[in-house]
């Protein structure tokens, strides 16, 4: 028998657990779930829990609905704001068809299958993402709960408690949590997961969104992801660390004899080549709705040109962390992120697209680091070569439907999904006559 079901077994009866929930995601990363008896669960564990994928968004088409979840023991834990006696866990699960293949539908397999394409190549992918998001005092979204700024710790900073019964449930749940602050804008907050293995960090993610939600209506608040919650305050971003480390533990962006002296290896540079090369192509899954592309405009501190540097806030790609002497920080971090990404694709496209840069050997342009990219006129961009991520979600998703890479890194299924579904996002949105409109032009037209 397998040590890590047994532990799963032992904990059920120890812990008084009733209800186990197997989680899993729809291609456009909701969290799904049903709750199994534990009498059920070493059946399966063995054989899988069948259950009807056609009402799960980007699952199956009817004639091949049928599918299996598959519980992953070593993802087992109880959940902390649940009753403790009659008590819930959760674990997550892989979905297989009912001849048990990998379902091609299942956005955790995609991520599992570049995780292992990236061992054969010797490497084991680290991340550590840093979500934003906006406390509001109903799910209306209408008002904040605090005024307050950028690490302010103040009475203003009402959300502290919030925050931290929060940390202390991921905590709780085997999430360790590296920061938590209040963000730039009023009630806007950030909580960053200590780096981990791509795969743990997805299943992390998930659990990071459902906990913040779940703490909020605790105390009779609504906490919102949405990109770009409100006009003319700061966007919600979902900024990516991230890292390859060799399977003999070194960490395989750092070479100490860059003559940047960014501490960064031919490994790390091709990698960030790879990211930049395919940002406006990979960009409909790192940023998937209408609205996360009112973030990504000039003047906030969300980027929008393909550009790298150490310290310059408006570029894509950023090299934070690394001091001589602290090999392991040396780290890329990608900007252009929003948390209403999928975060098991998201993860999926960003190391495909470094995989390529090392496999090709992509160079990287020079940094830059004084420049303020949002100063530069469009002359000056073309000239210096920044091209400009898609400017809307219309435009993301024709890059994207035009990626032949992008299918062959996400499978046909997924990839042809996500054309269809985000063009028809795209066009309702369209359709639409906004109170703008009207008031601009109805009046004097
Ligand atoms: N909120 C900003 C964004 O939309 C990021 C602020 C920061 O640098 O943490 O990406
Ligand atoms: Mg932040
Ligand atoms: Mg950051």
């Amino acid at each position: 028998s397998n040590p890590e079901q047994d532990f799963v077994l032992k904990t059920i009866e120890s812990r008084d657990v009733h209800f186990v929930r197997f989680w899993f995601s729809d291609v456009l990363g909701h969290m799904k779930s049903f709750a199994v008896s534990p009498s059920e669960l070493e059946g399966a564990f063995a054989e899988g829990m069948g259950f009807d994928g056609s009402c799960i968004e980007g699952f199956s088409q009817m004639q091949e609905a049928d599918v299996l979840a598959f519980p992953d023991a070593s993802t087992f834990q109880v959940l902390p704001w649940r009753p403790q006696s009659n008590a819930v866990a959760r674990m997550f699960c892989s979905i297989r068809t009912p001849d048990g293949e990998p379902f091609e539908g299942d956005p955790r397999e995609v991520l599992k299958r570049w995780v292992l394409r990236a061992k054969q190549a010797g490497y084991i992918y680290n991340v550590g993402p840093e979500l934003e998001y906006y406390y509001f005092k109903d799910a209306e979204g209408t008002e904040v709960l605090d005024h307050g700024g950028y690490f302010d710790l103040t009475s203003l900073d009402y959300a502290s408690d919030l925050r931290r019964d929060t940390v202390l449930t991921l905590e709780k749940m085997g999430i360790p949590v590296e920061y938590s602050h209040h963000e730039n804008g009023p009630s806007q907050h950030e909580i960053d997961l200590r780096y981990t293995d791509a795969l743990s960090m997805a299943d992390a993610v998930m659990t990071y969104k459902l906990v913040v939600k779940e703490i909020a209506m605790k105390h009779g608040v609504y906490a919102s992801f949405m990109p770009k919650p409100m006009a003319g305050e700061p966007g919600s971003g979902m900024h990516v660390h991230m890292s390859l480390q060799t399977l003999d533990g070194d960490n395989a962006f750092f070479d100490g004899t860059d003559s940047l002296g960014y501490g960064l290896s031919d490994t790390a540079k091709s990698f960030a080549a790879g990211l930049l090369r395919y940002a406006p192509e990979f960009c409909l899954v790192t940023n998937p709705t209408v609205n996360s592309y009112k973030r990504l405009v000039s003047g906030g501190e969300a980027p929008i040109y393909l550009s790298w540097g150490r310290s310059n806030r408006t570029t894509l790609v950023r090299v934070p962390g690394y001091r001589p002497g602290n090999e392991g920080a040396c780290r890329l971090e990608l900007r252009s992120p929003d948390p209403s990404a999928n975060p098991y694709l998201a993860f999926a496209v960003m190391l495909a697209a470094g995989l390529r840069g090392i496999e090709e050997g992509m160079a990287l342009p020079d940094p830059t680091e004084a420049t303020d990219l949002f100063k530069l006129s469009r002359q000056e961009l073309k000239e210096r070569g920044f091209a400009p991520l898609p400017d809307n979600l219309g435009e993301a998703v024709e890059r994207f439907a035009a990626s032949e890479f992008m299918r062959d890194v996400l499978g046909d299924h997924i990839f042809s999904y996500l054309v269809q579904a985000k063009r028809d996002e795209w066009n309702d949105y369209q359709s639409v006559v906004s109170q703008w409109e009207r008031d601009r032009y109805l009046g004097v037209l």
